[in-house]
C-alpha cells in the first residue's frame, strides 16, 4: 500500500506563483485526472465488499466500543492539520448528550494541499464508509459535508455516488447533506466552517466552547477531514498494528503528502510517518527537475513555514517540527530550488493570509496587510515585522492570524542573507 499515487500537477512556477499567491489548486487538474484516476464507483465498491463494515456496526454485529478501542489503538490522528487523535474525538463526542451531529471538512484549501481531491476523485466510498462507521460509533443523527465550490467535478460525482448510495444503502442511513463553500480559505478552520454551514458569514469562533461540545446548531458535532475517514475501513479491518506498523525514526503511521515545486515527479505520495523532505524527493518524487538544486522547502503549506536544506533530514511528522517554528499541517510539502527566494514565497504567503484575513479580529486584518507591505522592501525592517509578528501570535482568534508570522520568523532565522 505504500508507494506512490500519481497525480499531474502544474508547473512548479504555476505552484509558486499562482498557488501560493491566490491559495488556488493547480489549474486543470480535476479533468485531467479523471483519466488517470478511475473512480470506484457504488457498484464496484461494493462489489469488493465495501459497505459491509458500515452495516455489521449498523446492525450491532460489530461492537461500537470495540471499533472505538481500535481507532485509540491505531494513533490515527486528524490529518486535516490539528492532528487530534481521531479516536478520542469519537470517544468525547459520544460522551455528550444527544443530539449531535458530524461535520466533513473538504473545504481542502491549503495552498499547495490537493490530497484529500486525489482519494475523493478515486475511491469516494471509503471515505463514505469511514463517515458511518464513525457516525454509528459516537451515535451522530446527521452528517454535513462541506466541499469546495473550486472542486466543482467532484461535487458533480459526489452527488451522483451519494444518490447511489441513498437510493440502495447497505443499512440504514443517517440523513446526509451534501454543502457547497464559496471559495474562503478561512472556512476550512473548522468553527468558521461551522459557522458556514449554519448560513452565517464564515468567522471562527472563540474556543472554548470546543465543537466537539457546542458545534453544529448548538449541538455536540464531530468533525472529520475526508482523509481521516478514508482510512478507518483500513484500520478497522486490517487492525489497530497494521497502520502504527508503517513508519520511520519511531514515528508511526502513513502520511499523504501532496508534493509541489521544483520535483521530478509531483503528487500524492502515501509515505510512512517520519520521512524527511530528502527521503521523499529522492524515494518518491524522482529526484529534483534537472537543474535544481534543493534549497528550501515548505513542509506544511502556507501556514507551516519555510526551512532550509540543511534541515531536509527532519523527520516530516507531527510535533517534530515545532521547534524549527514549522508544523506539517496538511502535509503540504512545496519544494523550492537554488532559483526561488524565500523571501519572495513567504511574500506569496503574507499577501494570501492578507486577502483571506476574515476581517474579524484586528492583530490578523491589519498585521497581515502591514507586514505584507513592509516584506516588499528590499531590506525588511525586522524589528517593525517581530512587532506585528507577536502581536498576531498572541492575540489572533484563530490559527491564520497565529501562523502568519511563521514563514517570516523563518526568512528571518534562515535565510538573513536575502533580506539583509
Ligand atoms: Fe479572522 Fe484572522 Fe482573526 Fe482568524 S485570526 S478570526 S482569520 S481576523
Amino acid at each position: 500500500l505504500v508507494g506512490q499515487v500519481a497525480v499531474p500537477h502544474a508547473s512548479p512556477e504555476a505552484v509558486l506563483n499562482t498557488l501560493v499567491a491566490e491559495g488556488q489548486q493547480p489549474a486543470g487538474r480535476i479533468g485531467a485526472a479523471r483519466g488517470e484516476c478511475e473512480i470506484i464507483d457504488y457498484d464496484a465498491y461494493r462489489a469488493g465488499g465495501g459497505y459491509s463494515l458500515a452495516a455489521a456496526v449498523v446492525h450491532g454485529e460489530e461492537d461500537a466500543e470495540e471499533i472505538l478501542r481500535t481507532m485509540e489503538a491505531s494513533g490515527l490522528r486528524g490529518l486535516g492539520g490539528a492532528g487530534f487523535p481521531a479516536g478520542r474525538k469519537w470517544r468525547i463526542v459520544r460522551e455528550q448528550p444527544a443530539p449531535r451531529y458530524m461535520a466533513v471538512n473538504i473545504d481542502e484549501g491549503e495552498p499547495g494541499t490537493f490530497k484529500d481531491r486525489h482519494y475523493l476523485e478515486s475511491d469516494p466510498h471509503r471515505f463514505l464508509e469511514g463517515m458511518l462507521v464513525a457516525a454509528q460509533v459516537a451515535g451522530t443523527e446527521a452528517i454535513y459535508l462541506y466541499l469546495r465550490d473550486e472542486y466543482h467535478d467532484c461535487r458533480v460525482m459526489l452527488e451522483r455516488e451519494l444518490a447511489k448510495l441513498q437510493a440502495n444503502p447497505p443499512c440504514p442511513l443517517p440523513r446526509i447533506e451534501l454543502r457547497r463553500g464559496a471559495g474562503a480559505y478561512i472556512c476550512g478552520e473548522e468553527s468558521a466552517m461551522i459557522e458556514s454551514i449554519e448560513g452565517k458569514r464564515g468567522e471562527p469562533r472563540m474556543r472554548p466552547p470546543y465543537i466537539a461540545q457546542t458545534g453544529l446548531f448548538g449541538r455536540p458535532t464531530l468533525e472529520h477531514n475526508l482523509e481521516t475517514l478514508h482510512w478507518v475501513r483500513d484500520i478497522v479491518e486490517r487492525g489497530p498494528d497494521w497502520f502504527g506498523s508503517h513508519g520511520r525514526r519511531g514515528r508511526k503511521g502513513l502520511r499523504s503528502f501532496s508534493v509541489s515545486g521544483r520535483v521530478a515527479r509531483p503528487g500524492v505520495k502515501l509515505a510512512p510517518a517520519g520521512i524527511s523532505v530528502r527521503e521523499l524527493i529522492d524515494e518518491y518524487c524522482g529526484g529534483m527537475i534537472d537543474g535544481h538544486e534543493l534549497y528550501a522547502y515548505l513542509p506544511g503549506g502556507a501556514s507551516g513555514g519555510i526551512l532550509p536544506e540543511s534541515l531536509a533530514d527532519l523527520p516530516l511528522d507531527f510535533d517534530t517540527l515545532q521547534p524549527h517554528g514549522c508544523f506539517i499541517g496538511s502535509a503540504a510539502v512545496i519544494v523550492l530550488s537554488q532559483h526561488d527566494r524565500a523571501r519572495d514565497a513567504a511574500l506569496n504567503m503574507m499577501r494570501f493570509f492578507a486577502h483571506e484575513s476574515c476581517g474579524q479580529c484586528t492583530p490578523c486584518r491589519a498585521g497581515t496587510a502591514k507586514a505584507a507591505l513592509l516584506m516588499e522592501a528590499p531590506r525588511w525592517d525586522h524589528e517593525t515585522l517581530e512587532d506585528i509578528n507577536q502581536v498576531m501570535a498572541d492575540a489572533s482568534i484563530c490559527g491564520l492570524g497565529q501562523a502568519a508570522p511563521n514563514p517570516v520568523r523563518c526568512v528571518q532565522q534562515y535565510f538573513p542573507h536575502e533580506v539583509a
